[in-house]
Order: structure tokens, then sequence, then C-alpha cells
């Protein structure tokens, strides 16, 4: 099997399954328990908090652990802007976030905020002198995206960050789930920045927020003491434990895997150039690990069941909108005609994908060409 769909979800690694099957026998006290298992797996969760803060070169204070990058992205976003009321009620974000993002936002309409949503341009960003018109006296929050996980578009996170940070009352969060450990996250100008393990090769249910020591938050979670008081509920020790771990490793690898993906990703947009059927989507400054594409004449859904087939796994869009509405919004906010936004597929490449698969998918688009009777 061919798995391209790396920004939907990775393997866990061996060395992380290892660890967290060790944990799961050995250290299943209560990291809050005053015993000596208690003490000892409270010990090893604040030694990871502490190793994880040191990589993103932030506090262990400002690291809060959670089950998920959607919970992350709610806390951040409804968490904030309950607390944080009294500074105003406008907030901005771009308008092709992920759902939870996007409900986020919409759920705090019924507290009376003000959403207002920033299109993003034809190369699929936000620029930085768009937030900067649409800055208000009010404004308490900018929410974007770094990198887009549908095209693979990234974000001017720095430059955005300069124009919101002049303002005195606002804050500035990014859904960094699918740029962490693929290229530089610059968390120390981001306000309050989400990470998700199971997209780096590690457990899902385990996810993370980074939140600067000067923010505030209303916690969704009601409980007791875990995470500052800011997440309640009995730690998932072992999944945080093993977070660590699964970051190093990303980390390391960063550099010499972005440059196999972007040899992939130079290759398959070399050899569906010279297809008349096939579309690139994704502009050429993407993330080379996610590639949007489209044939004019196969559907998505016929494509994706297509390479199904032939044992390759793609996308049809966002995994999270998958069985919702049959087209990518975020082609059509970059200004692609439906037909377009209706035909495409996400290739997502991993660490483990190899030129050899790059290859087979080639053979297998041209062969599915030339079954549905069209040319090349
Ligand atoms: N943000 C982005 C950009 C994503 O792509 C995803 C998942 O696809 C999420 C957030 C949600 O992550 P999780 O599955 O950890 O909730």
């Amino acid at each position: 099997m061919i798995y391209f769909d790396h920004s939907s979800t990775t393997s866990v690694r061996p060395e992380v399954r290892r660890v967290y099957s060790q944990l799961l026998e050995t250290q299943y006290g209560n990291a809050d328990s005053l015993h000596s298992m208690g003490r000892s797996v409270h010990q090893l969760l604040e030694k990871s908090r502490e190793n994880i803060a040191s990589m993103l070169h932030v506090l262990p204070t400002e690291i809060i652990f959670t089950g998920c990058a959607s919970e992350s992205n709610s806390l951040a976003i409804i968490g904030y802007a309950l607390k944080n009321k009294s500074r105003g009620n406008h907030i901005l974000v771009s308008n092709v976030e992920h759902p939870s993002v996007q409900n986020a936002m919409a759920f705090l309409k019924n507290f009376g905020f003000e959403i207002e949503y920033l299109p993003i341009n034809s190369s699929g960003i936000v620029t930085a002198d768009l937030v900067q018109s649409k800055l208000r006296k009010d404004t308490i929050l900018v929410s974007t995206m770094h990198v887009n996980n549908e095209m693979g578009a990234i974000n001017p996170v720095e430059e955005i960050s300069q124009v919101v940070h002049q303002h005195p009352t606002c804050v500035y969060h990014v859904d960094c789930v699918q740029s962490f450990s693929k290229i530089d996250v610059p968390f120390s100008c981001i306000d309050l920045a989400t990470i998700s393990a199971h997209k780096i090769h590690g457990l899902k249910g385990s996810a993370l927020l980074v939140k600067k020591k000067n923010i505030q938050l209303m916690p969704l979670v009601q409980g007791g003491q875990q995470e500052q008081g800011i997440r309640g509920g009995t730690e998932n020790a072992p999944a945080n434990i093993v977070l660590s771990k699964t970051i190093r490793l990303a980390l390391e690898e960063q550099k010499e895997v972005y440059q196999r993906v972007s040899k992939i990703n130079e290759f398959i947009r070399m050899e569906l150039n010279k297809i008349k059927e096939a579309h690139i989507n994704s502009p050429e400054e993407a993330l080379p690990y996610i590639l949007n594409i489209s044939f004019d004449q196969i559907t998505s859904e016929v494509l994706l069941n297509a390479l199904d087939q032939k044992g390759i796994c793609v996308s049809a869009k966002s995994t999270c909108s998958s069985h919702q509405r049959n087209y990518s919004s975020t082609l059509v906010a970059m200004g692609y005609s439906e037909k377009i936004a209706t035909h495409m597929i996400r290739l997502s490449f991993g660490k483990d994908n190899t030129m050899q698969e790059a290859r087979i998918f080639i053979d297998a688009c041209k062969e599915i060409i030339k079954d549905y009777g069209l040319s090349l």
C-alpha cells in the first residue's frame, strides 16, 4: 500500500509505541496521587513538559497538554475570548481554517462576539497588510493557520505577528498542526499555538497548546488542578510523557525528511505537468508535504476510489470535512472554479514515502486516465 495521506494522520513510530506500552504497564498511577507511583508519574510528566518547552524555546509553564488539536484550538479561541471579553469583542480569522477553528468562532457569535473573516489571496494566504487594514480598537484576537491543510500554502506568521503586536490589546493564535516539525515555527512571536501528536508520528488523543505566560484563558473543561486549572481531568500521563520523544524524533529528522519529500513533490509536479488532463492546484511556494491536484474530467470521489483500488491512499479534501460538502472551500476561496474544487485530491507525504512510490503513483494516474477513455 502507498500512503499519501499524512496530513490526515500518520503511523506511530515504533520507538514511541514501545515506550508508551511500557508506561501503560508500569506507570499507570495518577500524576496527582501523593504515593510513590503517583510521584514518579508526575516527575516523568513534568520532565516531558520541560523537554518540550526547551525544544520549542518556551517556558514549561507555557505548555498545556490537551487531547487533540481541535481541543487546543477551541481552548485557545473560546477560552481567550470569554476570559478577555472586557477588552473588546472583535475577532479576525482567515476564511479557510480547520473546522475546529471555524466552529469555535461560530460558537463565540452566541456570546456577542463579532467575527470578521479574512479572505485568502490567490496564493492561498492571508497577508499582513490585510490584517493591518482590518484591525480595530476592539480587536482582541487574530487567528490564522500556519500551513493550510488542503493546499500547503504557508501564511507569513512572523509578518502578521508584527502587525498584531503593534496593537496593545490583541493576541495572535496560530494553528501549527500542519507546519510543526516540517518547517520552523516561530513560537517566540505567537501567543497561542496548537500542535497535534498524531500528525507527527505520535499518538492519537495527544496534543498541546502553547500559551504564553501573560495570556489568561477561561477553562473549557472544568475540573481539578491539572494543567494549572486550565484543563481539568486526570492527566493522560503516558501520552503526555511520550509526546516529548515524538517531538524530539520529528525535529531531529525535520531537514532530512523535508529534502526527501521535496524531491517527491517536484517529481510528481513535473510528471503531472506533462499530462493534459492534470492540474496542480497547490501554489509553487507551498509546503512540499502537501500537493493538491485535480483532473479535468474525473471527480474527486472517482479518482480517490480508483487510486484506492490500486492501493494508493489519498484524500479528497480535508479529512474532517470529508463527509460534508462535496467541494473544497479552500480552492473556491483561492478563486478556483467549483468544477476544479469538486475534482481535487490532496496528496500528503511523509517520512517513509519513496521516489519509487511517486513513480507508481504517476503510472497509476496514467492508467486511470486511459481507463476513462481520456487522452494523456
Ligand atoms: N488543524 C489543522 C490544520 C488540521 O489539519 C487538523 C486535523 O486534520 C486539526 C487542526 C485537528 O487536529 P486533531 O485531529 O488533533 O484534532
